[in-house]
């Protein structure tokens, strides 16, 4: 029996991951689950598979759940999974969403086999400190991100000295042909044309963050400069990535909009008769239609933050995806509007109090933690401030 962990398993990846797994419920043991305040879903989650250890991370909910089951170890955090979690799992998903994940993966890397990682957060801000663990605990990796996923799956047979090219699609969300006004309402922008996904990076993919997000992902991940990337908007998101070699060749990753794919892929791999998840698959004559676009710095304005990615691994990582949470979660608490989120970004990366980040190394999880709550406190109190002068 494959022995799993979810970190965030009331979330939309979390639980299209144990989905996957109900269909084989047989062959799998569920070792571990997590919540921040979902106790309702993962009362369920618990009786469905069954599961002896979780994770609440809210204080009132952990308290709640804590009551309600006698016999199950319901922790208020993931410090002390190591002394109680006495056996290692085959297999992780990380999918908690934002930075907060980032402390989560770091302790879990070392009660797995392999690691799942679809939270692009803690790769982004703390890509050097799960490399160090990985290598410690010689635990497998495998991105999940579907265009990270796309990517891995072509440049594990390849040396990345022969990449010339790594293209990342983009749908370009639900405001790709309509006029974005200042009205926007939350419940509109989460509204994604292909994807069904979480708030946050459902907002993300209507700014286009989520691609620059994407390529600094990437940069890390594979090890390739910067100036090797592209980004193209590719509005039926078939194709996840394009990767040209130097050879010749060009891989074109494409398969339908399931993050199921890459889930179960990431289960499944290496295995002889891989089950295969029901998808309604691609109709190859859609293929005749592809249609990639160049981004339109107008209708994307984000996409000029591109240029302000530093090369090397620096804290500025960090603070971009602080100031683009705080920005978000402002939004979604209407306090501030959707067109609002791009031209704050790139104002405030500019100011000296954050830019100063750009020629820092991260050295260890409480400085990024640090780092993240002084940003997140300072967009605050800039963006509410200039939004009533
Ligand atoms: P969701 O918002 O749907 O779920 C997030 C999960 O994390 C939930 O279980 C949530 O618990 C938990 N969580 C949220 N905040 C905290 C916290 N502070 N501490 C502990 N747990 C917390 O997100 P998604 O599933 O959409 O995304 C998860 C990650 O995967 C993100 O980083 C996203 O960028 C990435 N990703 C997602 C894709 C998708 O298709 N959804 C595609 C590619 C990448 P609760 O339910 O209680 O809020
Ligand atoms: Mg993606």
């Amino acid at each position: 029996m494959k022995k799993i962990i979810i970190l965030g398993s009331t979330g939309s990846i979390g639980k299209q991951t144990l989905e996957i797994i109900k269909k084989d419920k047989n062959k799998f043991k569920v070792l571990l689950l997590s919540t921040d305040k979902n106790i309702n879903l993962i009362s369920k989650q618990i009786k469905t598979f069954k599961v002896k250890n979780i994770v609440v991370t809210n204080k009132k909910k952990y308290k709640i759940l804590k009551k309600k089951f006698k016999k199950v170890k319901i922790f208020p955090d993931f410090n002390k999974i190591d002394k109680d979690l006495k056996v290692k799992a085959d297999y992780a998903m990380s999918a908690i969403s934002g930075i907060e994940g980032l402390r989560p993966t770091l302790k879990i890397i070392k009660k797995t086999k392999r690691i799942a990682i679809a939270n692009k957060e803690s790769i982004i801000c703390g890509w050097e400190l799960i490399q160090k663990e990985l290598k410690r605990h010689k635990t497998e990796f495998i991105p999940v991100d579907s265009e990270h996923f796309s990517i891995w799956s072509v440049l594990k047979d390849y040396h990345k000295k022969d990449v010339e090219k790594i293209i990342l699609t983009a749908s370009g969300g639900p405001f790709l042909n309509q006029k974005i006004t200042k009205d926007i309402k939350p419940k509109v922008a989460t509204n994604h044309p292909n994807w069904k996904m979480g708030k946050k990076i459902s907002i993300d993919s209507a700014t286009l963050m989520n691609k620059i997000f994407e390529v600094i992902e990437a940069k890390k991940i594979f090890d390739v400069e910067l100036k090797k990337f592209d980004i193209l908007i590719h509005p039926k998101s078939y194709v996840h990535a394009i990767v040209k070699f130097k050879n010749g060749l060009i891989k074109i990753i494409a398969h339908d909009t399931n993050m199921k794919i890459p889930i179960s892929n990431s289960i499944h791999l290496g295995e002889s008769n891989q089950r295969f998840i029901k998808s309604k698959g691609i109709n190859i004559s859609n293929l005749n239609s592809l249609n990639f676009q160049k981004v339109k710095s107008k209708n994307f304005p984000v996409i000029n933050i591109l240029k302000k990615i530093t090369k090397k691994n620096s804290l500025f990582d960090t603070v971009l995806v602080s100031i683009n949470d705080e920005l978000v979660n402002l939004f979604l608490k209407n306090k501030i509007s959707f067109l609002d989120i791009s031209s704050k970004i790139r104002l405030l990366i500019n100011s000296p109090i954050f830019s100063k980040f750009r020629h820092q190394k991260p050295n260890d999880l409480a400085q990024i933690e640090k780092l993240n709550e002084f940003v997140r406190l300072k967009t605050r109190t800039l963006s509410v401030i200039s939004q009533k002068k």
